[in-house]
């Protein structure tokens, strides 16, 4: 423990924004990191406990009073060494985690938590800005062929470890580039994209293969998933051609909304409009792009996807921006001797709500008004929770206007087809069947496929993503070889 009485001396330092007004001009990242000063001095809050219940609430289980230690006696080379045994990505995770890790701090039963994922973005930018960041190119090669479906954070998290332990990894992406939902979905003002880019970077350098624009499998006619492959191949190509197959598709099928009316233009799943915003930034051209400008637009959904609906129409110029959400307000503040250090209900409040949007809670939408084909105004009616039911409260029901509607209610599950091309058993969610044992676990029902991510779990983090990435490269490694010195 750096400093012993740190955590009495220093309040917390959080992250500063860039003002509301410059950052809604562009897509660029507004999160001003700690220096370096700053950062030791968040290190040297942390009480470095006999049971580290951040180390628990972090799914990838990183080391985090070792690492703040480190940070707080300046010795970042380690600290990067530490946080890249348990993280592959912390780049990532520093950004765009809700860092469960500070609800399960110590100090956050009754102070503010340390800024764990400020440490974590500031050891790992300061480690790429230092050139620490390097491929580490196995010498040995076991001649094993994998095939991984799908680069989102678990895809790349496997593709890492089993290429480090020797083997020869494929990945095959429907989509034009690397990243899955952190490429497109989630929006660059999050997290830039080029953090992405230098990671593949790393990841080619120490021998994985990547194959774009190639659908594994089949999308249903008409589906609306985003999908940009100009080639194909069969599940049982790829089960012939390869040794092992990693299924990490993610779960792309969005929760729809069939109300009267959802077949007016105007209404998209959240997913149809934000990769478009992506792939304009990368410099892609969309032909009949989904704007906001002008727009009033409402986003059904509260959650992170919505909020991030909120800040692209922001920044598109829309007229006004309303978010609903099914559930009632939640307080302000937790009862944190009755939540800790598990992750507590509270009112989450985004930078994206901050940049302008007005929140309905206890709202359902009744029905999908229009004119000429086109969605003018959502009819809706207040909810409440009554013997265990959500009942409409009567008299209750509204006509907000609508010009651009936008379906953020999360996601079902995984592309049925994708999985029933594998022949692979389903859990009753619909995910692929698999567990998360330690010996046998993410093997589906089929030899040699297994699964993991959002395929496996349904839809979820990106550290838990990078978690199941991880331990299946694990899985997959004692498999092919009948042992593995890979971490889990
Ligand atoms: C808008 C949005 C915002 C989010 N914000 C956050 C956040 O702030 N923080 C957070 O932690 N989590 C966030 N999440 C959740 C997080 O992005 C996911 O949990 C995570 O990306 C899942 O990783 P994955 O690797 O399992 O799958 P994905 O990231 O979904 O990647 C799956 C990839 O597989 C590809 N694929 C699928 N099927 C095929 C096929 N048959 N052939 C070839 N390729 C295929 C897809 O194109 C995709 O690129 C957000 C999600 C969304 C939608
Ligand atoms: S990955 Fe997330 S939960 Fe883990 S230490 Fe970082 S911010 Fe916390």
């Amino acid at each position: 423990m750096g400093k012993v009485t740190g955590f009495m001396e220093f309040e917390r330092n959080d992250e500063g924004y860039a003002p509301v007004q410059s950052r809604l001009k562009n897509y660029k990242e507004f999160v001003i990191g700690l220096k370096v000063e700053e950062a030791r001095t968040e290190g040297a809050r942390c009480m470095d406990c006999g049971t580290p219940f951040c180390n628990n609430g972090c799914p990838v289980n990183n080391i985090i009073p070792d690492f703040n230690d480190l940070v707080y006696r300046d010795d970042w080379r380690n600290a990067i060494a530490v946080l890249h045994s348990t993280n592959n990505f912390p780049e990532f995770t520093g950004r765009i985690c809700p860092a469960p890790c500070e609800a399960a701090c110590v100090l956050n039963i009754n102070n503010d938590p340390v800024g764990i994922k400020s440490i974590e973005h500031a050891i790992i930018d300061r480690a790429w800005a230092e050139g620490w960041v390097v491929p580490q190119v196995s010498s040995l090669k076991t001649g094993k062929k994998v095939a991984i479906v799908g680069s989102g954070p678990a895809g790349l998290a496997a593709a890492q470890q089993l290429a480090r332990v020797g083997h020869d990894v494929t990945v095959f992406e429907k989509n034009d580039t690397v990243g899955g939902l952190l490429r497109y979905g989630i929006p660059d003002f999050k997290m830039d994209k080029s953090h992405i880019d230098l990671r593949a970077k790393q990841l080619q350098a120490e021998g994985v293969t990547f194959k774009t624009n190639v659908m594994v499998g089949e999308l249903p006619k008409g589906s609306k998933v985003t999908n940009w492959a100009k080639a194909s191949i069969s599940p049982a190509q790829l089960q012939q051609d390869f040794d092992a197959v990693l299924l990490a598709g993610g779960s792309e099928q969005s929760r729809d909304l069939p109300v009267p009316g959802r077949d007016l233009d105007g209404i998209h799943f959240a997913m149809e409009f934000l990769p478009q915003q992506n792939k304009v930034n990368a410099g892609g051209k969309v032909k009949d792009q989904i704007l906001a400008t002008g727009k009033h637009v409402i986003v059904i959904g509260g959650g992170d996807t919505g909020s991030d609906c909120v800040g692209t129409s922001n920044r598109h110029g829309a007229a006004s921006v309303t978010q609903f959400e099914l559930l009632p307000r939640p307080p302000e503040e937790e009862d944190r001797p009755l939540t800790w250090p598990y992750w507590p209900i509270k009112l989450r409040t985004s930078s994206s709500h901050d940049e302008g949007c007005e929140r309905e809670f206890a709202i359902a939408t009744k029905e999908f008004l229009g004119e000429k084909g086109k969605v003018t105004g959502v009819k809706t009616v207040r909810i409440e929770l009554k013997d265990g039911k959500i009942t409409e409260v009567p008299g209750t029901e509204q006509v907000l206007k609508a010009d651009l509607v936008l379906l953020a209610m999360g996601f079902v599950n995984p592309v049925e087809t994708i999985l029933s091309g594998f022949g692979v058993d389903k859990d009753n969610r619909g995910n692929a069947r698999a567990s998360t044992d330690f010996i046998g676990g993410y093997s589906t029902s089929v030899d040699k496929v297994f699964a993991a991510g959002d395929m496996r779990r349904g839809q979820s983090l990106v550290v838990w993503a990078i978690r199941e990435g991880r331990q299946a490269a694990r899985a997959i490694d004692e498999y092919l070889t009948g042992s593995s010195v890979l971490p889990r």
